[in-house]
């Protein structure tokens, strides 16, 4: 996989809960997140009772990486700390198909937003030893 061009290995995420499930379907390529196991509602990564049943256990499944975006922004706080880019980059959260929300950024160096209601999929680049989705650019361009 790709070396991601924007954050550095200082950011990875934690292998730890709950983002363990999260992180393993990541590192084959795959978007694993959770749902209610009750009634199947879109869970956040970190969400431990439903918003729809507050049933308190979770599944995780291979979503589709696919989705629109709901809203992107250029952040123009630069920690040199944790981010390789000293220009403006775009950060963008995505509703996913599977209901999920999730806020990323692009696969390749790109210095604009995308268009909210744009048709987006989702590809993996490394980031340390870890492995996090991105908005391949070539869906976004054409
Ligand atoms: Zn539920």
């Amino acid at each position: 996989m790709t070396i991601d061009w924007l954050l550095r290995d200082t950011a990875a995420p934690s292998d730890v809960a709950p983002l363990s499930e999260y992180l393993a379907g990541s590192a084959e390529g795959k978007l694993m997140l959770p749902f209610c196991a009750a009634c199947q509602h879109p869970l956040d990564l970190d969400q431990l009772h439903c918003d729809e049943c507050a049933h308190q256990v979770r599944v995780w499944q291979i979503v589709e990486p696919a989705g629109r975006v709901t809203v992107s922004i250029m952040m123009n706080r630069v920690d040199a700390r944790y981010v390789k880019q000293e220009a403006a980059y775009p950060v963008i959260e995505v509703s996913l198909n599977s209901g999920h929300r999730i806020i990323v950024s692009t696969s390749t160096v790109s210095d604009a937003p995308i268009a909210s209601g744009t048709e987006v999929r989702l590809e993996f680049v490394q980031v340390g030893t870890q492995y996090i989705p991105r908005i391949i650019n070539t869906a976004v361009k054409g």
